[in-house]
């Protein structure tokens, strides 16, 4: 895993802050219908090393599918900035939507394509 670095992110009209330490890969483009859809490019990190520091009271939930993934986006914005989801092995993960934080170059960023399509 390469070096954690702490980034500050926000949802677009900044009610929800948080703050996460993140290695940066693997970055996904996932083309399942519900992040094609919204465009997500993700990276993912542990509940330990992700801080909500505002905006608790406005965040809601979507779940589809399984629901297995707890999507929360902005209630004023709609802006989904992380989701709390588990990995295989049944550990929690927290998936960061990396288009939300601060300090990235727009359109620098060269995520991994994953087929989410046909394989969730
Ligand atoms: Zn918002």
């Amino acid at each position: 895993m390469s070096e954690l670095m702490t980034y500050s992110g926000a949802c677009h009209c900044g009610a929800v802050t948080f703050e996460a330490d993140l290695a940066m890969t693997p970055l996904i483009a996932c083309n399942c219908t519900h992040c094609y859809a919204k465009g997500f490019q993700l990276t993912f990190t542990t509940p330990d090393r992700f801080r909500l520091l505002t905006g608790e009271d406005k965040l809601r939930s979507y779940r589809f599918n399984r629901e297995v993934i707890d999507h929360r986006f902005c209630e004023d914005c709609g802006v989904e900035a992380f989701a709390f989801g588990k990995n295989r092995d049944g550990s929690d993960s927290v998936a960061v939507n990396v288009r939300t934080l601060a300090g990235i170059e727009p359109n620098t960023l060269e995520p991994t394509v994953f087929d989410g399509r046909n394989l969730l």
